[in-house]
């Protein structure tokens, strides 16, 4: 048997290695749950709630197409291993996967069973991301090539053998796993959760939505936290689980650019408004290849500093009670407490708070990137480790190759929620606080307080810190830091290794 072994993919279009295993003939497509991942520390019940819709999803689509999904739980390559000896093993088929430092381990691991074993193992490129890559100059007009072929269309049928196990002894033993695990059983049926849901179908339809209806501000939204939540495309779990792929959202965003000529019901304003948005939209889609390649020629940078130039500057000094608070959305800042606690709640923030939430943890409270990293890996439904990580070390100052970039979430609330109306819906203590006060609630005298319901120390908190002197502090330190001479010199040779060759503010 031919096995087909889907892991971020969860498609059955634009899908090579299923594509190229229907050419050999009976074909057994497989979804392996591993243990060592549910039990990692990026990952929680919103990912496995949405992975299940997902794959109940694509086990539809491959029904359809005269075959099925056989959910299997284990250790790989164990778990390969039994298969073999009930049914030998011709070849294995999948996309290369840039995850976690587990998957890593795991797909050496089974790279390495394959070869002792005499299973051909065939290995497709994920989206535009390179692997083996000698130089990062060529890159983006590889993404483009990548990009612009053709897409696979889904096989017309799956030449499917009947595998000798149990196709559903996975779901069994995942639920014997959940049992044993009741923290995890209270979080999935947790009241009140609001995220995205899994599926093949859902990734289209917010595609199409975003395309066709929602996305003509796209660029004026997208730095709202209001706003955002209909203005981006929100395709970001389905990328992240594969339910859709990036030249799948990149092909389709160009129909639409096309069209825009021949709309009628456009006057030249909004076509000019569609036309920009949409070209945001498709250098987005390059990012999220561009980040997850520095995780791909660099998978340690899950835990350690891409610039080992800054190794040392914030590890000595953790804070645990300011990440206590962080975590909890209870900083005393509205906007960071706010955004956490709606993440917590829905799964997703907008980029711009996202940005916020790291820089506040890295510079006001000094806090090295690898825990608060870990925490909102737990929180973000599109959690993806090589855009996660990078984006991470880049908004906590540790690449030596990007802009310092020290977020006021004052002014962050002054500008993108000027009203108030998202403080408020997820801070009810703040509900009856005028929205002159509400960037900076501590300074309303005791009266005031009051009068609105808010005493600050009992109904929400006083800040941790003080603004003005936090941010003075680490300005002055990560400076310092980024211009002495030894460490621009090594920030020179992770540009080599990992700067945008197009971004101007990247080579600066
Ligand atoms: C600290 C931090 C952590 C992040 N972690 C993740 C993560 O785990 N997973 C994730 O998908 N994105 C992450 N992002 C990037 C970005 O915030 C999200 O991709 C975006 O908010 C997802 O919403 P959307 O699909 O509506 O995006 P849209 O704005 O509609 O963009 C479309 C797609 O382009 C890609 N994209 C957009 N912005 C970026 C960016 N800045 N960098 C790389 N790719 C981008 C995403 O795949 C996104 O789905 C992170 C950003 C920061 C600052």
């Amino acid at each position: 048997m031919n096995i087909v072994w889907f892991k971020k993919d969860l498609r059955t279009t634009d899908h090579a290695p299923l594509t190229e295993a229907v050419k050999l003939g009976n074909v057994v497509c497989v979804y392996v749950f591993e243990p060592e991942q549910l039990e990692a520390d990026d990952f929680a019940p919103i990912h496995l709630s949405f992975l299940r819709e997902s794959l109940e999803s694509l086990d539809a689509s491959l029904r359809r197409l005269g075959s099925r999904l056989n959910v299997l739980f284990g250790e790989l390559p164990n778990v390969f291993q039994e298969l073999h000896k009930q049914s030998r093993i011709e070849s294995i088929h999948a996309h290369e996967e840039t995850g976690n430092w587990l998957s890593y381990q795991r797909d050496r691991r089974v790279r390495r069973w394959c070869k002792e074993s005499g299973i051909a193992f065939h290995e497709r490129p994920s989206n535009g991301v390179v692997r083996r890559l000698d130089s990062r100059d060529a890159w983006a007009s590889k993404w483009n090539k990548h990009v612009n072929q053709s897409i696979m269309a889904e096989p017309e049928s799956i030449p499917s053998v009947q595998a000798p196990w149990d196709a559903n002894a996975g779901w069994r033993d995942l639920d014997q796993w959940l049992n044993h695990n009741p923290r995890w059983a209270v979080k999935l049926t947790w009241p009140g959760r609001k995220n995205q849901t899994g599926g093949i179908a859902n990734g289209w339809d917010y595609l199409e939505s975003f395309l066709h209806r929602r996305g003509m501000n796209y660029r004026t939204d997208m730095s709202s936290p209001l706003l955002a939540e209909t203005g981006c495309s929100r395709i970001s779990p389905y990328l992240a689980f594969g339910c859709l792929s990036i030249r799948e959202a990149y092909q389709q965003a160009e129909v639409r650019s096309k069209s825009l000529r021949d709309d009628q019901t456009l006057d030249a304003k909004d076509r000019a408004d569609w036309g920009r948005s949409l070209s945001s939209f498709k250098s987005r889609l390059a990012w999220h290849c561009h980040f997850i390649q520095k995780l791909e020629d660099e998978p340690q940078i899950e835990f350690r500093n891409v610039n080992r130039a800054y190794d040392g500057l914030r590890e000595s000094e953790f804070n645990e009670s300011y990440f206590d608070a962080w975590c909890k959305g209870e900083t005393g800042y509205p906007m960071i407490d706010a955004c956490m606690r709606s993440l917590h709640q829905t799964g997703w923030i907008n980029f711009r708070m996202r940005a916020m939430l790291a820089s506040f943890a890295a510079y006001h409270l000094w806090l090295h990137w690898e825990r608060p990293s870990k925490f909102l890996a737990t929180q973000f439904l599109d959690y993806e480790p090589g855009i996660h990580y990078s984006q991470f070390q880049m908004q906590s100052g540790v690449t030596g190759i990007n802009t310092i970039r020290i977020y006021s979430p004052q002014k962050q609330l002054l500008d993108q929620d000027p009203e108030g109306l998202f403080v408020k819906r997820y801070l009810p203590e703040l509900v009856e606080v005028p929205q002159k006060h509400l960037a900076q609630p501590h300074l309303m005298t005791t009266m005031e307080q009051m009068l609105f319901s808010c005493r600050i120390g009992l109904d929400y908190p006083a800040p941790i810190v003080d603004h003005k002197a936090a941010y003075n502090a680490a300005k002055e330190r990560i400076h310092s830091h980024k211009n002495a001479p030894q460490v621009r010199e090594v920030s020179a040779q992770v540009y080599q290794k990992h700067g945008s060759r197009s971004s101007t503010r990247e080579r600066r």
